[in-house]
């Protein structure tokens, strides 16, 4: 699943095809996608705004038009299609749009987990599902005190608390295997025993790692391409997740991996605690 990095290089992808530009007609395939309101409203809605400025809130890409905003989160394996307007629907293609220059934008999702909403730009950010989410990683108020109030009564591992969307928006399953890496925490650890000074180094680490594979693009994962030929380039940086077997850059310990509710977990026995 794309994690903060590369819902940000979506974004900047999108933003080079789509700003300034407008939707002239919409057709969705696969209804479960759209979450708030009717088919028929959101196909006539999303058309004749002009697209001002793409960003993202968490792990969802937040497209904003001149009155109403277009909210798309990819879940496991959505991504986005430019394609002429001639060419055969696919059949993975659930929503399309067409552009003003004539030319279609799909969302292709082979899972069928990706959803969409659409909302007026006045509260788009106080309501569902953007409201529900705590703070950005890069946002000031992201302090050790703040995280270490929202750990203090949760007595599931840290692994599955750095997970928890409305405590911070963004990471999933691999940042937080690498930011409990270089933290030294392991990732059984209950979140109500990681101590203050560790909310400190841990949100150190949250920056660092994110505004890394931000840099590089995002990592590129085995069902994961952020558009047709972008590839991200941190996986070169990845120091324990998906290395099973492989040796601690550190210690020269072999990497494990076990299942923590569900994820794939990798970890440093011998320097993690
Ligand atoms: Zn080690």
């Amino acid at each position: 699943m794309p994690e903060k990095p590369e819902v940000i290089t979506v974004a900047k992808s999108l933003t080079k095809r789509l700003i300034r530009k407008h939707f002239t007609s919409c057709k969705v395939y696969w209804e479960n996608i759209i979450q708030n309101g009717s088919i028929a409203t959101f196909e006539k809605g999303v058309c004749h705004q002009k697209i001002q400025k793409i960003t993202t809130r968490g792990k969802w890409i937040v497209i904003q038009m001149e009155k109403s905003s277009l909210l798309i989160h990819l879940r496991m394996e959505g991504k986005f299609f430019f394609k002429e307007a001639s060419l055969p629907k696919e059949k993975h293609e659930h929503v399309i749009f067409t552009l003003d220059d004539g030319t279609t934008f799909r969302f292709h999702d082979v899972r069928k987990f990706g959803k969409m909403s659409l909302l007026p730009n006045d509260i788009v950010f106080q309501s569902l599902p953007l409201s529900a989410l705590g703070y950005e990683f890069n946002d000031d108020k992201l302090t050790k005190e703040y995280l270490k109030e929202h750990l203090k009564n949760r007595h599931i591992p840290i692994k599955t608390a750095l997970l928890d969307q409305s405590i911070i928006a963004g990471i999933g399953n691999i940042y937080d295997d690498e930011i409990l890496f270089y933290s030294h925490i392991s990732p059984f650890r209950k979140a109500n025993k990681v101590s203050l000074k560790e909310c400190e180094t841990l949100i150190q680490n949250i920056k660092e790692v994110l505004e890394k594979a931000i840099q590089k693009g995002g990592t590129t994962i085995k069902s994961f391409t952020s558009e047709e030929g972008v590839h991200g380039r941190f996986q070169n940086e990845l120091q324990v997740h998906g290395k099973k077997g492989e040796i601690c850059p550190i210690c020269g310990t072999v990497i494990s991996k076990v299942m923590i509710q569900g994820r794939g977990t990798y970890f440093c026995k011998h320097c993690q605690k």
